[in-house]
Parts: structure tokens; sequence; C-alpha cells
């Protein structure tokens, strides 16, 4: 053990972050803005305010402000569950022999079990401070409808989430965590909108997917009077609440006088990688400081590693504005995975961007690798991961080992994002050994890319 190097690291309350950092600021080349799908002219604040609450769609425009500041009932509510521990993984470390210092910040310590909390209340507040009376979402597996959940609960909003048909079956659990906090849940595709109706007229029987329930949650806001549609990933919003990931695992550092060589995050919409990696990212774009960054995503939804950089739509009902990002097409359907929070077709604009800018590296690996990481990092530093988090452990470990070829004493942080106690039928699987995996061919691709629309 380093003397000086504690097993894990907390910030005093006074030293949490009072603003969120907004690496677009600092970006030379700005993400593309969102277009509106019919005329494919950039979507304005009017037109964004239909679906979105007001001063998200602020946030969401802002591509000049470093720092926004956090609001006082924001910051009193992250008091409740914040900060998260950045925590030296020492056993990990002597169990792989390796001379790399790991770290990895917690997010797994609430109700919600991830990071998802972070953004969840944010949204929440904002929609209850322009006196709306509710909220719609989707959920896939899970964490964000909970999360959602319980911050509509604090602010008294109503919570109407779409929760993708195959989870909704799958983990019952999850849907009565959600309901427990007052929130309705509807399994989707539903009979309850039109665009429900209409993806099940042409796909009978089908177990929904995140595209599906998100049309459906847009459909059911712009509709009903008093609601807005919230989303927990991709866009610039969400990964301006999740900075507060990345600023307090910086203040932590500091305090330790440490600085991390790589940071490694899984990526599915991008929140939490890009909230992780943001403070860190805008030292690399200002020239002050040099990181490898390092996103991880399945191989069986790689929207980095093999997707085209374009404008895609975000959701199947094509009612959602476009986005350019690095994207597998809105009409890909990923094999079964059991790392629900990363089956998204496209990736956040402002990690797309820095991509395709070569200011950060990404890497896809295969379940069953993941499912092996998982288990060792659960009988060896104790928490029982998710499945996405596991992502970030499988590369962290990857990167470790290499270390220990060379001999360098890399300093490596990774995001393990949260726990996986809903994911136990995935657990099973791997017990069993019946997991497999499922890499999509070049044709099973060129199906989704041949959806892109033409901007
Ligand atoms: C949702 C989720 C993710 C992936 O979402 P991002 O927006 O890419 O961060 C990762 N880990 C957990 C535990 C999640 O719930």
């Amino acid at each position: 053990m380093d003397k000086n190097i504690p097993y894990k690291t907390y910030l005093e309350e006074s030293e949490m972050p009072k603003q969120w950092y907004n690496v677009r600021a600092d970006m030379k080349n700005k993400p593309a803005p969102l277009l509106n799908p019919k005329t494919k002219k950039p979507m304005t604040a009017e037109e964004l305010g239909v679906v979105f609450c007001d001063e998200l769609v602020k946030q969401e425009l802002n591509d000049t402000d470093p720092y926004i500041d956090i609001p006082q009932e924001i910051q009193d509510f992250y008091k409740m569950y914040r900060p998260s521990p950045l925590v030296r993984a020492y056993c990990l470390e002597k169990a792989l022999g390796t001379p790399a210092k790991i770290y990895y910040k917690f997010e797994g310590n609430n109700t919600s079990g991830s990071h998802k909390l972070n953004s969840a209340i944010a949204q929440a507040y904002y929609a209850k401070k322009q006196g709306l009376k509710g909220v719609t979402t989707e959920t896939g597996a899970g964490q964000w409808g909970t999360a959602l959940s319980m911050a509509c609960a604090y602010f008294g909003l109503d919570c109407k989430v779409f929760m993708v048909k195959v989870s909704y079956e799958q983990k019952p659990f999850r849907r009565e965590v959600m309901r427990t906090y007052g929130a309705s849940v509807t399994p989707s595709p539903s009979e309850t909108t039109n665009v429900g109706k209409k993806i099940l007229a042409e796909h009978p029987g089908t177990t929904g997917s995140l595209g599906c329930a998100i049309s459906e949650a847009v459909e059911v806001a712009v509709g009903t009077e008093g609601y807005r549609y919230v989303l927990g990933s991709v866009l610039n919003q969400v990964l301006l609440h999740q900075s507060v990931i990345g600023l307090e695992s910086k203040i932590a550092f500091e305090k330790l006088g440490v600085k991390p060589d790589i940071i490694i995050g899984c990526a599915g919409g991008g929140s939490n990688l890009g909230g992780l990696i943001s403070p860190f990212m805008g030292e690399k774009l200002r020239g002050e400081a040099d990181y490898r960054f390092i996103a991880v995503e399945p191989s069986s939804c790689p929207s980095l590693t093999r997707g085209k950089y374009a404008y895609d739509y975000c959701d199947t009902g094509m009612v959602c504005p476009l986005s350019k990002m690095y994207t597998l097409g809105s009409g890909f359907i990923p094999s079964a995975n059991h790392a629900g929070g990363l089956r998204y077709h496209g990736m956040s604009s402002t990690l797309s961007q820095l991509y395709d800018d070569k200011l950060m590296e990404a890497v896809s690996v295969e379940q069953t690798s993941v499912f092996e990481a998982a288990q060792k990092f659960a009988r060896i530093e104790g928490i029982l991961p998710a499945p996405e988090s596991s992502h970030a452990i499988r590369v962290a470990i990857d990167e470790a080992l290499k270390c220990k070829e060379t001999g360098e004493e890399k300093t490596i942080l990774f995001g393990l994002t949260g726990t996986g106690y809903f994911d136990m039928v995935a657990y099973q699987k791997f017990n069993d050994g019946l997991m497999t995996d499922y890499i999509p061919t070049d044709e099973d691709l060129a199906k989704g890319f041949a959806g892109l629309p033409e901007v």
C-alpha cells in the first residue's frame, strides 16, 4: 500500500462541485447541431421547447459557457448520496501482479444503482421549476427509469415511464422499484400511443427497443398538457450534469497529488464516460495536460468502433431531432446482450466529435470476457458490478496487464457506474456456462446503415 493513498478518498461537503463543466466550451470543433427531421435545419430553442424543459434546452444549445451553476436544491440533493468515493483498487492490483495503480470512481451507492441519478435530479428540478405537472421517458434496463422515478418523487412530479417490453418482463423487480417511487410503467411498444400501435402492427410480437420506447414517450409528452420528455443519456445536457463525476474525481486526485494517465469508461449513449472525462478532456483541449481516454462498448453494439459518423434518427418512430453521431442506424437491433444500458444504436454527439478528432480512443469487447472481468472484480474487490460497468473493468484489467509486461507504473482510472443486483439472470447464464458472444457481420451492419437519412 502507498503510504499516502487511502483505499477510499471522499471529498468534504464543502469541496463538492458547485458548477458543472461544459466541455463543449473548450472544443475547437463543436458537436454538430441537432436538426429538425422534416426541414433538416438546426433545431431552434422554440422547437426544442415543445419536447424538452426550457432551461434544459438552453443547456443543450450552450456551446460557450465552460461552467454552469448547479442550483442549490440540486447541490443539496447530491449531498444525500454524494460525493461518491474514489477507490484505490489495491486488492485488484495485487491479484493481477501489476505495477499499474488502479482507481475507480464508484457511482453505485444510491437506490437507482447507477450514475443516472446525477442527471435525473437535475432534469426533474428544471421541470418542477417550469411549473410542469410531469415528465415522460423511456427505460431499457431500468436504471434510468428508477433514477427518474426517485427524482420525480422528491419534487412531487408525475412520471410516466415506457419500459422496453423485454426488460419489463425480465426485470419485474425494477418495475416495482419505479412504482414504489410513484411512477407509472408501461411496457413498450404499447397500444397507448399511435407510434406504438404502428410498430406493433408492423412487427407483431416484438419485444421492443429503446428507440421505440423513446418515440412513445415523446408522443405522450408532446400530446399532454404540462408534460415534457426527458432523456437519460446521449444529449449534451446529460453529459453536462454527469460532469459532477469527473469534477469530483479531479478534486480527489488533486488532494492525493496524483494524476491519472489513462481514463476508461463504458459507453452506451456516452453520459457517464462524457461526465467522467470532461474536466480532464478540458485540460487536454486547453493544452494543460495529456491523458489517454478509452471508450469501451460491446462488440454486439459497436457504434464507435464500427459505426458511421453521420446524421441519424435518435428513435425508431423518427419523431426526435436528427443528431450527428457515430451510429449503427436507428433500425439496427443488437443481438441479445446482457448490458441493456449499452444497446443504443448511436453515441453522444460530443463524444462522437471528440472521437472523430482523435482525442479519445474506443475499443469493443465481447460479453463473455466482460463477465469474466465482472466475476473477478466481484471476488477481489467485493462489489458486484453492473454488466455495463464491467466493460470498463475489462479494459482497465487489460491495460493493467499490459503494464505488467512493460513494467510501466501507469495510473489508471475507470468509471464503475453501478451495481448488478438486478442483472442476476445474466450472471446466471454466465455461471452456467451458457453465455455466448455474437458479433454482427458487415452485412448485419449494412442493413442499419441503409436506413440512414440523406442530409
Ligand atoms: C445506463 C448505464 C450505462 C450506460 O449509459 P451511458 O449514458 O453511456 O453512461 C452504464 N452503466 C450503468 C450502470 C448504466 O445504468
